[in-house]
């Protein structure tokens, strides 16, 4: 009965019965951070930490709603073995930093800022004690969520481990910070109060208690109510503002002073390593090929889970909205604002569940062996942020080095190139379409687009189906040498039934239970630099990471298979996914088949594709501006002349002289398709002028159309 709260009112877990995933989906929308799940004989079960009033929402929803059996209430005190509270004397946080700072070189500790309540937040400095400019910063936090108590243990045991193992080298060219507590009051609470506090202490004026420190950050702030919440009691909640809470100001304010080149944001649990983004579906980073170098992928993770009797043997990587969308949360804001390469942590997927009947998760056990387990699992994670943080070179991931090309990583429905952030812009396309001709488009940057090292390009290119592209300027190219999507015309593939939620044209290919889309046979001899290209949208969960979906490719016409991707988690907007296949270049009789484990899935655009082509060998040299056909009987004409050096400029014009197309080329351009429109209408038959300038010259041919 602390603080004046009747035990009644205090937060406990509850299992609560789902359907599947989309159960598990709608537990967010109602404004309850999933605290785990998992699969019983009785179907899905998940738990979410309530209130008695949350409890009777849940159980008027119509789901069945039973406490954790054996789940602490209250208050936890302040007498574990491993766990401490922050202002606990001698052993506590603050007393246990004040104390290595005093005793080792190595550690320095600085406030950075104050709680509602007043206590400082925390942060710790490994190394030199002074910043230096040519050190770059490396940042962990622990516990901006109260209850996730492994996360400042795990934390407080890098401090130690980088102070007492780390090689000397890595301190002498890095500024490693560390902030064990992010929320100071909240976890203090927790020792003292209410076991499964999750907020900040803010006092809402209403009755209420808290703010969710991580859906409070500016960035993406309350941008919809399913990754946040604007209801003072939800565990959700955002706040009355962006950046309201004092603790999410300090965190600010020390990203100005020290912007992070990686940060690590560990929290619990889940077994997952997320990234930007996380506020919309389907959104990426440009980044991406960073994020995946450094966290990794389900075939090779950057995280293995040694605990024992968890629920996952690793930590799955992904977008933050691969387990649920959030706004407002720390690393969408860190890397926008910042371009810091921040990762969420869900530190253990469980613990110890088939002889207890009892979900660990925030009350992990108090078992110093166990919580070194979680550490040394996260440790080389943790070095290899240290690592990358050299600068945009980016060392090496745990899974091998960084990418630093750039690339294609869909040529259609729509063009994304991930292209250096320092490379000259704009840049536009010549995309070859299905019947020969070349028509040219422009890469339109996102607005959300510019990373630290690079930058996603996107154009639709609005035709049919493109077969080539090339990136004018930036030395890319590729080819698309099969393509599929579920339409009429793609015969061959068996399995899955077609479906109307498609990306382009009219069907996707869709499935929900254990079946194989297998596609016919494709002949890349004489190919290289293949990949694979397709677009997915899929309704799972990365609680059940039993329903997924396995994509294999056969170099053998299908009697041999490799497994080259796994895709889980939720991901209910269409996204392009790029698998590099150098393995199969040449290979006559290589097919794709994606198998689905009971996981929900679309597939649209699926193809083999090359970095490199002959679609835009060179032509033979023009003396003049030509035409491609004259008189003009279809419905595009491709415009030619002899290569100069500056931009240039085309024009379209009537006998009467009026213009009806003026186009500025990037320079070195020798083609120009025209589709016979003037705006948005098709020009009536007859005859017109072309006029090229270029270098001071000026070229005109006339022009007939008969169509
Ligand atoms: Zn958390």
């Amino acid at each position: 009965m602390l603080a004046g709260l009747p035990l009644s009112a205090q937060l406990r877990p509850v299992v609560v019965r789902v359907s599947g995933p989309r159960g598990l989906d709608s537990l967010a929308r109602l404004g309850f951070e999933v605290a785990g799940a998992r699969r019983t004989p009785a179907g899905l079960e998940a738990i979410v930490v309530a209130s008695p009033a949350t409890e009777r929402l849940l159980a008027g929803a119509g789901l069945v709603v039973a406490p954790v059996p054996g789940a602490p209430l209250g208050a936890a005190g302040d007498s574990f073995s491993v766990y401490r509270s922050f202002d606990k004397p001698i052993t506590g946080i603050r007393a246990t930093l004040a104390t290595w700072a005093a005793a080792d070189t190595m550690i320095h500790v600085d406030s950075v800022g104050a709680s509602v309540e007043g206590r400082p937040i925390l942060a710790v400095k490994i190394g030199a004690a002074a910043d230096a400019p040519n050190r770059s910063n490396v940042l962990f936090m622990g516990t901006h969520h109260a209850r996730e108590w492994v996360s400042t243990e795990m934390a407080m045991r890098l401090i130690r481990w980088l102070a007492d193992s780390a090689p000397p080298a890595m301190l002498a060219t890095r500024d490693v910070w560390v902030i064990p507590v992010e929320n100071p009051d909240g976890y203090q609470y927790t020792f003292t109060t209410d076991r499964f506090w999750r907020k900040n202490r803010r006092d809402n004026g209403d009755g209420s208690f808290g703010v969710d420190l991580n859906r409070n950050y500016p960035e993406f702030w309350g941008y919809d109510n399913a990754g946040s919440s604007g209801a003072t009691g939800s565990e959700v909640f955002r706040g009355s503002a962006p950046a309201s809470e004092p603790e999410t100001q300090a965190i600010i304010a020390f990203h100005a002073a020290h912007p992070p080149v990686v940060a690590v944001s560990y929290h619990t649990y889940s077994g997952l390593v997320l990234f930007p983004y996380g506020f919309r579906d389907g959104a990426l980073a440009p980044d991406l090929p960073i994020y995946r170098a450094l966290g990794g992928s389900d075939l090779l993770p950057a995280v293995r889970d040694s605990v024992p009797d968890t629920f996952h043997s690793y930590y799955h990587p992904g977008p933050g909205w691969n387990l649920y969308p959030t706004n407002g949360e720390y690393t969408d804001w860190a890397y926008r604002a910042h371009q810091t390469i921040a990762f969420t942590t869900e530190l253990t997927s469980g613990c110890c569940t088939p002889d207890s009947n009892f979900y660990y998760g925030f009350v992990f056990p108090d078992d110093s062996a166990l919580i070194d387990r979680v550490f040394y699992d996260n440790l080389p994670f943790a070095l290899a942020a240290i690592d990358a943080a050299g600068g945009p070179g980016l060392a090496q991931g745990p899974t091998g080095a960084l990418p630093t090309t750039p690339r294609v990583e869909s040529i259609w429905p729509e063009v994304w190139v991930n292209l250096p952030s320092a490379g000259p812009l704009p840049f536009s396309l010549s995309v070859r379409g299905p019947s020969g001709g070349i028509l040219q488009r422009s890469l339109q940057t996102d607005s959300l687009a510019r990373g630290t090292v690079r930058t996603w390009w996107r154009s639709d290119v609005t035709i049919d189906q493109a077969r080539a592209i090339r990136v004018e300027g930036a030395g890319l190219e590729g080819e698309l040498i099969s393509i599929a999507g579920a339409e009429d015309a793609d015969l061959g593939w068996t399995g899955w039934t077609r479906s109307g939620e498609a990306l382009t044209g009219t069907y996707a290919w869709a499935t929900a239970t254990d079946d194989t889309l297998t596609s016919p046979v494709v002949n890349l001899s004489g190919r290289t630099r293949i990949w694979l290209q397709f677009w997915t949208k899929h309704r799972g969960s990365t609680f059940t990471p039993e329903q997924h979906g396995l994509v294999q490719v056969s170099g053998d016409s299908g009697t041999t298979w490799s497994t080259v991707a796994l895709v889980l988690g939720d991901g209910p907007a269409w996204y392009p996914v790029r698998v590099d296949l150098p393995a199969f270049g040449g290979s006559r009789g290589a097919r794709v088949r994606f198998v689905s484990a009971a996981f929900t899935w679309w597939l649209d655009a699926v193809g083999f594709a090359s970095d490199s082509t002959a679609a835009f060998a060179a032509l033979p040299p023009v003396a003049a501006l030509e035409v491609s056909e004259n008189p003009v009987h279809g419905s595009q004409v491709v415009f030619s002349w002899p290569a100069g050096t500056g931009a240039p400029l085309i024009g379209v014009y009537t006998f009467g002289g009026d213009r009806l197309v003026s186009a500025a080329l990037t320079p070195g351009s020798t083609e120009y398709a025209w589709d016979l429109t003037a705006g948005s209408h098709r020009v009536p038959n007859g005859a017109y002028v072309v006029v090229l300038q270029l270098d001071g010259r000026v070229m005109r041919r006339r022009l007939f159309v008969t169509r």
